[in-house]
């Protein structure tokens, strides 16, 4: 009777451990709480209106079609029950042999109510569609506004957060509203248009060394977006950032994108936690209590060369893919061996023709960084129809700069500009 193995979370980490698993002699169950695959990185290319959400997500069901082993079920997991080998969702307790915990993250708001209730974050496919509303109802709301400090508020966009996701986005906003934007709204003057990029330290993109720091500053600068360094912030009322050196920013979208913490359902694991809520684990991804439970990707905390592991797609694929293997090794009657992670660099792209990348221990920026940023991404995208949808939005956009996918959806434009501060707890 072959072994039951449940994925939890198919994300990045979770489709490597089930690719791994696929064809092999255990029977995979993944659940997860959407049917599909989210492309995260691509996230903030949907709020601009580069790509289409389609374009970055895939079905699971689709995924598996063929690996006759593996199932799916759409469920979200509430808890575990790890002294019974069970994992609880809504309706059900699910038995299993191995576990493969791949929940992912969840935004860190560092206990900012305010800012949580108030801010758009970049996490989940329904975000990236509400903030490219919401910024084009803002554009609406400012053409037919007569009070101009409302109008200054409703073209400010703030960003928080200089790692690669806020970088990418103030790029890719500069972009929208130089070709686009500002040709659909020409009773808006463009310097009416601010983009603020406000970050804790004393850089942009503090992972990558000085010299890319510095020319991803130009880039930014280029753009016309404003950097904000050395800000922290305090609070967020309606309409109004706050910064802990008492300046304020009068804005009606503030975007949050300075962190993440590990998935809530990390707490259904007793184990003193990593920084970020993250769980720890043994050398082979397991946790030391139970041998035949794995942790991965943004849940797991994994130190290497006495640093934690950075919460990204590559980490997340290799220990996935590394689980699966120790699964199957210790079904086979031998031990895994230790997991070690490959880095192979990290990079970032800052509107056209322009990125920083550093890999293999080259650094690189420009257009060569650039196209290394594009062959990357579609790579990895899950999907044939995916890769190629993405691959004509951007050249459409690139050649005619001027991508069309600008709608609202879900709501009225106006209202959404005006209610920017209101954008609905999503009980994160
Ligand atoms: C906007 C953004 C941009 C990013 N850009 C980059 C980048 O350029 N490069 C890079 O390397 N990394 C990037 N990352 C980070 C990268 O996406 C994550 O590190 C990676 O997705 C982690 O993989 P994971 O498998 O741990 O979790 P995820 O990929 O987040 O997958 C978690 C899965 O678990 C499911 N899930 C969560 N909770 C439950 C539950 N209770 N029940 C059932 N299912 C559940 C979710 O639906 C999801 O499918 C970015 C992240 C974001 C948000």
């Amino acid at each position: 009777m072959p072994k039951r193995v449940v994925v939890v979370g198919m994300g990045f980490g979770g489709l490597s451990a089930a690719r791994a698993l696929a064809r092999e002699n255990v029977e995979v169950l993944l659940l997860d709480e959407s049917n599909y695959h989210l492309f995260q990185p691509l996230l903030y290319q949907v709020a601009t209106a580069s790509v289409e959400q389609e374009n970055i997500a895939y079905p699971i069901r689709a995924i598996i079609r063929k690996w006759k082993n593996v199932h799916f079920r759409l469920a979200r997991v509430t808890g575990l029950d790890l002294a019974a080998r069970q994992v609880l969702t809504e309706t059900d307790r699910l038995a299993y042999d191995y576990l493969v915990l791949a929940a992912g993250s969840t935004t860190n708001f560092f206990g900012l109510d305010h800012v949580q209730r108030m801010s758009f974050s970049l996490k989940r496919l329904d975000d990236a569609v509400n903030l490219r509303s919401h910024i084009l109802g803002c554009f609406e709301s400012a053409t037919i506004t007569d009070d101009p400090a409302e109008r200054a508020a409703l073209l400010t966009f703030v960003v928080v957060g200089a790692g690669p996701t806020g970088v990418e986005l103030c790029g890719a906003l500069a972009e929208l509203v130089r070709h686009a934007l500002t040709k659909d709204f020409p009773e808006l003057a463009a310097d009416q248009v601010q983009i603020i990029l406000v970050e804790a330290l004393s850089s942009v993109l503090p992972s990558l060394p000085s010299a890319l720091q510095a020319y991803a500053q130009r880039r930014l600068q280029r753009l016309g977006v404003r950097l904000w360094l050395n800000g922290s912030v305090a609070d967020l009322e309606t309409g109004r950032l706050l910064l802990r050196n008492g300046s304020q920013i009068e804005s009606h979208t503030v975007v949050w994108a300075a962190g993440v913490k590990a998935s809530p359902l990390a707490l259904a694991v007793p184990a003193e936690k990593g920084r970020g809520g993250r769980i720890p684990v043994e050398a082979d991804l397991s946790l030391t209590a139970h041998p035949e439970v794995f942790v991965v990707g943004d849940m797991a905390y994994v130190e290497q060369d006495g640093q934690a592991l950075p919460m990204v797609a590559p980490v997340a694929m290799q220990e996935g893919r590394h689980a699966a293997r120790v699964i199957l090794e210790r079904e086979a009657q031998r031990s895994g061996p230790p997991f070690l992670y490959r880095d192979r660099g990290t990079m970032a792209i800052i509107g056209r023709n322009a990125a920083v990348a550093q890999a293999f221990g080259v650094r690189l920026s420009g257009f060569a960084a650039w196209l290394a940023w594009l062959g990357l991404h579609l790579y990895y995208l899950v999907g044939f129809r995916n890769r190629l949808m993405a691959l004509l939005n951007w050249a459409y956009a690139y050649v005619l700069r001027d991508p069309k996918l600008r709608l609202i959806l879900g709501c009225d434009g106006q209202a959404k500009g005006m209610l920017a501060g209101s954008k609905g707890d999503k009980g994160e």
